[in-house]
C-alpha cells in the first residue's frame, strides 16, 4: 500500500487500555440497560447530547428547555470535569439540573448516569436531556440508556470534524450542525458537513442550527420527535 505520509499505527493489543476495555464496555452496556428500563418504567424520554468542547451543547439544551417547557416536565444532567457553570445556565430556564462531575474522565458512563437518576423524582419528569462531556471520541462507546443520541458539531471546528470522527456519527439519531451564522467567516460548507453525516450514517437526521439565536432548534426538536 502506498502511503503519502509516514503513519504510526497501533497494532491489535498494543493500546494499553484495550483488555480492560472489553469488560468495562460490557459492564457499561448492562448498566445502560438498567437505566433504560428505569426510564421506561417512569415514562421518561431521555436524550444523550454529545459533541466537542464548545460546539454548542449547552446552548442547544437551553433553547430546547425554553421551547419545550409547558409540553414536558424537563430535567437535565450535565456532565463536566469539575465545574457547574453549564448546569447554572440550564437551570436558569427552569429545568431541574444535576451536574455529574467526572474528574478526569472524558465521557459520561451508565454508572454515573444511574447514580444521577437516583437524585431525580422520576414521577415528576417527562424529558431528560443529558449533556455529555465535550468529546467526539469515547462517548460513542458508552451508551447511557437514553432513547436517542444527538450530536452537535459546529462549523468553527473546521470542515473535517465529521469524517475524522465517524463512530460518534454512526450511532447518532440526530445531528445538529451548529453556528451556521459563522459558516461563511470560517469558510466551511455546511452542505458538505451535512452530506458527510449522511454518508457516514444515512439514517441520521440533520438540522442546521444557530443555537445562540435559536434558529434551527425547532428542526432538532422535530427530528427528535419531541
Ligand atoms: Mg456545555
Ligand atoms: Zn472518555
Amino acid at each position: 500500500m502506498v502511503r503519502l505520509k509516514e503513519v504510526v499505527e497501533a497494532e491489535e493489543g498494543e493500546v494499553y487500555d484495550i483488555e480492560l476495555e472489553a469488560d468495562l464496555l460490557e459492564a457499561n452496556r448492562r448498566l445502560a440497560e438498567k437505566n433504560r428500563e428505569l426510564l421506561q418504567r417512569y415514562d421518561v424520554k431521555a436524550i444523550d447530547i454529545m459533541g466537542a468542547i464548545g460546539s454548542g451543547k449547552t446552548s442547544l439544551i437551553e433553547k430546547m428547555v425554553q421551547a419545550l417547557t409547558g409540553k414536558y416536565r424537563i430535567a437535565a444532567f450535565k456532565g463536566d470535569l469539575t465545574t457547574t457553570i453549564d448546569a447554572e445556565r440550564i437551570e436558569r430556564h427552569g429545568a431541574k439540573t444535576v451536574t455529574i462531575t467526572t474528574g478526569k474522565e472524558c465521557h459520561l458512563d451508565a454508572n454515573l448516569v444511574g447514580k444521577a437518576l437516583q437524585r431525580l423524582d422520576l414521577k415528576e419528569i417527562d424529558l431528560l436531556l443529558i449533556e455529555n462531556v465535550g468529546n467526539l471520541i469515547c462517548p460513542a462507546e458508552f451508551p447511557l440508556g437514553a432513547d436517542q443520541r444527538a450530536v452537535v458539531v459546529s462549523v468553527t471546528e473546521g470542515p473535517y470534524m465529521v469524517i475524522k470522527h465517524p463512530f460518534i456519527f454512526i450511532d447518532a439519531d440526530v445531528v445538529a450542525i451548529n453556528k451556521m451564522d459563522l459558516a461563511d467567516a470560517m469558510g466551511v460548507d455546511m452542505k458538505k458537513l451535512a452530506s458527510d453525516v449522511k454518508r457516514t450514517n444515512p439514517k441520521a437526521k440533520v438540522a442546521l442550527t444557530n443555537c445562540r439565536s435559536g434558529e434551527g432548534v425547532k428542526e432538532v426538536i422535530d427530528a427528535l420527535q419531541l
